[in-house]
């Protein structure tokens, strides 16, 4: 499976190039240099505010009440141990979103996930075997989790649908089959990209799934990758895998393909060092796991069912 295809289809595929920005800063602003909790904590209130201030120069928030998120469900379709809907919402700018939802059968309330595609992607795709997401979001379902699954679009700076994302957690929430203290998220690629600033900016997410994206700037500068993730203000900020240490000590895991051409394996590993040294500091080691296999840029869930079982109570990993 060749990983530029799956990570970076039609339009959005745009190389830095030699000597085009990419450059790593001499100095970030806000790097994680605490070494006791309270510091540590301190940070992430700073660090959270600074990164919702610059999304919110990009794409400015709209409160629920000035435009309604006005959920909508479709015709049920019965997928044995659960039902799956076609659904629609209104998002942030008052773009109207397809999804799908996910209802286990049985008696809830349920755990929750939201389910992120990447590049070129759509909720669909979240549940199909045949697709780099290996149904991950069928899985889930199968799990006993409320699975909602919207399709999202490419957009400039890929921050900007932190919005519609955060609409998504109340969407799970206010449904009566899911419990609202369970709520995690996954994604791969710009899913995963999604999934770390929904888990960082929204801690109503109480365990999260970053796959195929999780690196250091470096990393992430060392091959050609779609610019949407360079928010303006944000390369500056900190090193992209720090922004990882605002979702502790929440449960967080992270999937690296060896062979994924997107984010080098040795960057991935070099993040996640940074990253387990933070979590330390929380005093949750122990919530941070880093999923490294062989494979290319693909979902692939062999340590994450398990771990977000832990985490939310469902039954994903049987
Ligand atoms: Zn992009």
């Amino acid at each position: 499976m060749n990983p530029i295809p799956l990570a970076f289809t039609g339009l959005v595929l745009l190389s830095f190039g030699a000597g085009v920005s990419g450059a790593v800063p001499a100095k970030f602003e806000m790097s994680f240099t605490a070494t006791a909790r309270e510091d540590a904590v301190a940070w992430q209130q700073r660090a959270r505010a600074r990164l919702l201030e610059l999304v919110e120069k990009q794409a400015p928030r709209a409160r629920a009440a000035d435009v309604p998120i006005d959920f909508k469900l479709g015709q049920p379709q019965d997928k044995g141990e659960y039902t799956l809907y076609p659904a629609t919402f209104q998002g942030n700018d008052k773009t109207r979103f397809s999804a799908l939802l996910a209802v286990p059968k049985g008696q809830g309330p349920f755990p929750a996930m939201v389910c992120l595609h990447g590049h070129g992607g759509a909720a669909g795709k979240v549940f199909d075997p045949k697709e780099c997401y290996h149904a991950f979001a069928d899985r889930f379902a199968r799990g006993g989790y409320v699975v909602l699954a919207p399709s999202l679009l490419h957009r400039k700076y890929a921050a900007m649908v932190l919005w519609d994302l955060m609409r998504c957690v109340d969407i799970l929430q206010s449904r009566p089959e899911v419990d609202p203290q369970r709520v995690g998220a996954a994604g791969l690629s710009m899913g995963g990209e999604w999934t770390m600033w929904l888990a960082a900016c929204d801690p109503r997410i109480k365990a999260a799934v970053i796959s195929g994206w999780m690196c250091t700037t470096a990393g992430v500068f060392s091959v050609p990758n779609c610019e949407c993730w360079v928010l303006p203000g944000f390369v500056e900020l900190m090193d992209v895998g720090e922004v990882n240490l605002l979702i502790a000590p929440r449960p967080v895991l992270f999937e690296s393909a060896e062979n994924d051409g997107c984010f080098p394996v040795r960057y991935t590993k070099e993040g996640f060092a940074r990253i387990l040294a933070g979590y330390k500091v929380f005093g949750a080691e122990t919530a941070a796991a880093h999923d490294v296999f062989p494979g290319v840029h693909e979902w692939h869930g062999t340590l994450a069912f398990p771990f977000i079982d832990k985490a939310l109570g469902g039954r994903a990993a049987q």
